[in-house]
């Protein structure tokens, strides 16, 4: 009874040093340089002066909890759903805060809407306003396609609402289509816009149709097909994630070895990235946005995340810089 009580006690207190120090430090080399150069971006630092270290200390501290938490494999999906729609809260929170209480707590004092489409079609129309365009290149560059699964305050909602439902069998081919042409479709509206000269108003009205549409394919068509519809096909910031982040060096691997076939990872997989197909060839199709879901689903432990093409398993030290960079983006990614 006695052992049995330190053995619990053990496993519920067992450290990962690794992950808790790659998680805290890349929360802290993220931070600590904004601290530095621009401190007036954290929010601590914009309502009491020389406080922002608290804020990045007890936000490093956190990444280094939530690494602990997600390197449980049977945590992972329940876990990032709670965690990306934490982000999710905090951002609107502030939104809403900013627009109705004090205007200090939107990061440039300016309205923004929050409408991840904006990211390509703002900079087209304004020929300037790069910073969300270069945030989302460096962010690509540190975690790859998790921009999509962990980190965009919008996609949490889709995720949420394709929860209710398991994922029901979409034409890939023609979501992919569907998908880039959305990117052209975004592009082509925002430069004839540019063109004619339409005002700032008309273009808010554009950009909020736009998202509001987008809110009613999730709770329509995400929600009843069980799978992300909006993030995978209507999103013209998804196609574009899905395909730079090809270049990051992290994929899914299966080990066709172990594998029995069953098909369960397929069915907790939101983004149409595990068909029967893609079990056979031993490795995740083109929507895979490395979330991690299916490592949870996988009973033979046979998915791994594999560094450009190596054997060994990197989930570890991959989910511990997404965590990182999501306790980063809860100071640094608002409005
Ligand atoms: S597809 Fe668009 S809305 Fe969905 S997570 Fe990616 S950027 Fe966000
Ligand atoms: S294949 Fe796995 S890691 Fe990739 S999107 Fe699907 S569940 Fe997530
Ligand atoms: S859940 Fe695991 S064993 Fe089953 S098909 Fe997927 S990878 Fe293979």
């Amino acid at each position: 009874m006695y052992s049995n009580y330190i053995t619990i006690m053990k496993q519920a207190y067992k450290i990962n040093t690794r992950s808790l120090i790659i998680s805290t430090s890349f929360t802290l080399l993220l931070l600590i340089p904004v601290l530095i150069m621009k401190p007036d971006t954290l929010l601590a630092e914009r309502f009491f002066p020389g406080s922002g270290w608290i804020e990045v200390s007890l936000l490093a501290i956190y990444a280094g909890w939530l690494s602990q938490v997600m390197i449980n494999t049977k945590n992972i999906s329940n876990i990032r759903v709670k965690y990306w729609f934490f982000f999710s809260v905090i951002f609107f929170t502030q939104f809403l805060l900013g627009l109705f209480v004090n205007d200090k707590f939107l990061m440039t004092g300016d309205l923004h809407l929050p409408i991840p489409a904006l990211i390509v079609a703002a900079p087209i129309f304004r020929g300037e306003g790069f910073f969300m365009p270069i945030l989302l290149i460096s962010t690509l560059a540190i975690v790859g396609p998790a921009w999509c699964s962990s980190l965009c305050y919008i996609g949490s909602w889709d995720n949420l609402a394709s929860l209710k439902n398991r994922p029901k069998k979409v034409n890939r081919k023609q979501t992919i289509i569907l998908r880039y042409l959305m990117i052209v479709l975004v592009v082509a509206v925002a430069l004839v816009l540019k063109c004619v000269g339409a005002s700032l108003t008309a273009i808010a009205v554009f950009a909020i149709a736009f998202g509001l549409f987008g809110v009613f394919i999730m709770l329509y068509f995400s929600r009843k097909l069980g799978y992300m519809l909006h993030c995978t096909t209507y999103c013209p910031v998804g196609g574009v994630v899905t395909l730079l982040g090809k270049l990051y060096p992290v994929r899914v691997k299966i080990d066709q070895n172990t594998c029995t076939n069953c098909n369960i990872c397929s069915s907790h997989c939101k983004y149409d990235a595990l068909s029967n197909e893609d079990i056979n060839a031993g490795k995740a199709g083109w929507n895979c946005t490395l979330c991690g879901d299916c490592l949870t689903s996988c009973h033979a432990s046979s998915i791994s995340f594999s560094f450009f093409g190596m054997k060994k398993n990197v989930w570890e030290v991959y989910m511990a810089i997404v965590v990182g960079t999501h306790a980063a983006f809860l100071a640094l990614a608002r409005l």
